[in-house]
């Protein structure tokens, strides 16, 4: 599945003709003809997405959450749709796999797939990969913590979606005091 979901993430990028970072998600959604609507949801509720019968599609974000979350949330929810998830409706709560959660929905393989190409979508590998050499030729960098700072402003995602992601690509063995 995880080379498959690169390979599909590195796809839809190359359609939408996106060769930069951070990457322009609502570009993305343009493309694929969805409609992006930001409302206020009670509680945990970060992301929907509705597909109607009948008429476009439409990605609803929680918009109290701050702006990476709201970024990771509607890649999240362009997954769904990119990957032919079944379902008209997809309502989601929780966009990170928090390792410490043992709950069915951090194991159902729909949203365990459509947050792996979630993460590829946002941090494509060939750019992640060009990112660190391109720092590591700066000469000016040390702490792990400072290179998935960067990283993950270079990117415009959470330091910890990037933690993960880098020991994903294998480029990471360990994140902060684990
Ligand atoms: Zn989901």
């Amino acid at each position: 599945m995880g080379r498959n979901v690169e390979e599909k993430a590195e796809e839809l990028l190359a359609q939408t003709g996106i060769d930069s970072v951070p990457v322009d998600l609502e570009c993305i959604a343009g493309h694929l003809g969805i409609k992006i609507r930001l409302k206020v949801f009670e509680g945990d509720l970060s992301g929907v997405l509705m597909r109607p019968r009948s008429g476009d599609p439409v990605i609803a974000i929680n918009r109290s959450h701050n702006k990476k979350r709201q970024r990771f949330s509607l890649a999240h929810e362009i997954a769904h749709f990119q990957l032919g998830h079944a379902g008209e409706l997809f309502v989601d709560q929780m966009v990170l796999n928090r390792r410490d959660v043992r709950s069915s929905y951090a194991i159902d393989p729909q949203e365990i797939e459509a947050n792996a190409f979630a993460a590829a979508l946002l941090m494509p590998r060939q750019f992640v990969f060009d990112a660190m050499v391109a720092m590591f030729e700066d000469g000016n960098v040390q702490e792990q913590t400072e290179i998935i700072g960067k990283l993950a402003r270079t990117f415009d995602v959470s330091t910890q979606a990037m933690g993960y992601r880098l020991i994903n690509l294998g480029l990471l063995t360990s994140v902060g005091d684990s």
